[in-house]
């Protein structure tokens, strides 16, 4: 490819893509902001209004960064309840932190960093797992289905949003140009980095559509495997449960 993410044994990935997001973090909520055209705001809440997360639940939210979901589910798992924003880049949750900090949530917000192949976390500590537009990222999928798995109660659900695949022939051919002439051109424009946007457009070309990850999940011994796209399959939601 092009600048031959995929071609870096694995290890290697996750370095890079650390450094990916050492090298985004201070402009990352800009730069969702300005790529989505404000649409991941959407996205974000829905994914969070349609978990059936309940006051009180304690939460873990996977691949954190900038706290986005940290803050939507604070609000909803309430003063009984604690979210555990967790992330393997340490500028990531540092910006995360910084950001939840200035808006007052503070009280049932916990901290980690931890990658997502293998979780610091005691097996069934927790009764939801949410991960947004991290799994993309992470080199052993497979290992990190497994392990969201272990650490939720039983009946506990694990909620994935991530890039998917668009079918629909329109919608896909302006995406596609979207994604590898737009993103990077802009990436370099907002962000003076172009070949971070390039990974960003081709890890989501790489991800494993719909049905794929949904098996990956049964696979990693999910049950209850569901999944719903939104924005004709931009994004893709899959929920599972640990039977
Ligand atoms: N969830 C946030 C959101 O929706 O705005 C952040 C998403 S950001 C695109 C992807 C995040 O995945 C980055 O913060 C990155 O550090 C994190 N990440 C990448 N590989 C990871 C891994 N193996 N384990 C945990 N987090 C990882």
């Amino acid at each position: 490819t092009h600048f031959g993410f995929s071609e870096v044994p694995t290890g290697q990935k996750t370095r890079m893509v650390r450094g990916v997001f050492d090298s985004v973090a201070g402009n990352y909520d800009i730069m969702n902001d300005v790529m989505s055209m404000g649409v991941h705001r959407l996205w974000k809440r829905h994914f969070v209004d349609t978990s059936g997360i309940n006051p009180g639940d304690r939460v873990l939210d996977l691949a954190g960064g900038t706290g986005d979901i940290a803050a939507l589910l604070s609000k909803r798992v309430g003063g009984t309840g604690q979210v555990v924003l967790s992330d393997i880049n340490e500028s990531m949750v540092g910006v995360g932190r910084r950001r939840l900090d200035d808006r007052g949530i503070v009280a049932n917000v916990r901290y980690a960093l931890a990658n997502a192949e293998s979780l610091p976390f005691a097996s069934k500590s927790f009764d939801a797992v949410t991960m947004a537009f991290g799994l993309r990222n992470v080199t052993d999928k497979d290992a990190a289905l497994r392990e969201m798995r272990r650490v939720l109660r039983p009946g506990g659900r694990v909620h994935i949003l991530e890039f998917s695949e668009v079918r629909a022939e329109p919608l896909k051919k302006f995406y596609d140009t979207y994604s590898f002439s737009f993103l990077p051109m802009m990436g370099k424009l907002v962000a003076g980095d172009a070949d971070s946007y390039q990974y960003l457009a081709e890890s989501i070309r790489k991800h494993p559509p719909q049905r794929e990850l949904a098996q990956m999940m049964e696979n990693a011994g999910l049950g209850a495997v569901t999944y719903r796209n939104m924005t004709g399959g931009i994004v893709a939601i899959h929920r599972g449960r640990r039977d």
